[in-house]
Formats: C-alpha cells, sequence, structure tokens
C-alpha cells in the first residue's frame, strides 16, 4: 500500500499486475516502453486501485524517450467501462532503463497535458515509473493533484 499523507490518499497494485508491467517494461531494454493504467477509485475518491494495464498499439520507445499513440484504446476501455464494479483510465505506467524512478521534465509535460487536456480527460493522473537496471528495479508512484506533482510514499 503506498500513501500520500499530506493529501490523505492511498493506493494499490495487485502484486501480480506489478510483476507483470516489470517483466514487460524490461523486454524491451535498452528501450523505454510503457502503457495505460486501468482501475478505479473508492467511493470517497481517496483510495485508487490499479488492477490492469493496456498496452500501446502503436508507439516510439527510445533510451531515453516513450511515446505513445492512444489508437485503439478506447475500444479496449471499453471492455472495462462494462465491468462491475466499472474500471477506468487512471493514468500510465512506464520504465527507466539504467535510471531512477525520477520524472524527467518530459514526463511532467506529459503528465500535465493528461491533466488539463480533453482527450483523455482525468483530473488527477497517475504516473508510474519503473527505473531499472541489471540489479534492482525501483518504482516511483506519482499524482498529479492541483497542478502539482506527488509522490507516493
Ligand atoms: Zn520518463
Amino acid at each position: 500500500m503506498y500513501s500520500i499523507k499530506e493529501l490523505g490518499l492511498t493506493l494499490e497494485i495487485e502484486d501480480n499486475l506489478l510483476s507483470n508491467i516489470i517483466d514487460i517494461g524490461v523486454q524491451h531494454y535498452p528501450n523505454e516502453f510503457g502503457g495505460f493504467l486501468i482501475g478505479n477509485y473508492s467511493d470517497d475518491q481517496t483510495h485508487l486501485s490499479i488492477t490492469n494495464t493496456i498496452l500501446p498499439n502503436k508507439f516510439k520507445g527510445t533510451p531515453y524517450l516513450f511515446e505513445r499513440d492512444t489508437i485503439g484504446i478506447e475500444n479496449k476501455l471499453k471492455q472495462f467501462y462494462a465491468e462491475k464494479p466499472k474500471k477506468f483510465y487512471l493514468g500510465e505506467w512506464h520504465t527507466h532503463p539504467n535510471n531512477l524512478p525520477i520524472p524527467s521534465g518530459t514526463d511532467i509535460n506529459a503528465i500535465n497535458s493528461i491533466a488539463n487536456h480533453n482527450e483523455v480527460s482525468i483530473k488527477n493522473p497517475i504516473m508510474l515509473i519503473i527505473g531499472y537496471n541489471k540489479t534492482k528495479v525501483e518504482f516511483g508512484f506519482y499524482v498529479q493533484f492541483k497542478n502539482k506533482l506527488y509522490r507516493y510514499e
């Protein structure tokens, strides 16, 4: 369980999902890779549960950059809207090969545009960064909240 005390927010992700995401990400070494995060909020909006990922159909990954296209993603999301309880697009994940899970300037711009753009309108998007090298893996879970980026601890 991760939390941001200051905001009273908590987050959980299933171990299987997290290890699955790491496996997928590491397969793209030395390039960055990523995907979309799916799940839902508790009724009071303070607890977030990440339950699934959707991988992009089209993307570009280099050792220092990851760009995904949203083509075809809406259709996949529809299957999750139909579930009970409903699941939604919550944000995105991507890897930092041979690096720390700290957001780059590009990452900050990306999460800002998700928070402020209508296309994938979501007020408080989540960003999961997976930093890894040969010997270890580290995560950073972030949320954009009122134009500020907070890290879950
Ligand atoms: Zn990044």
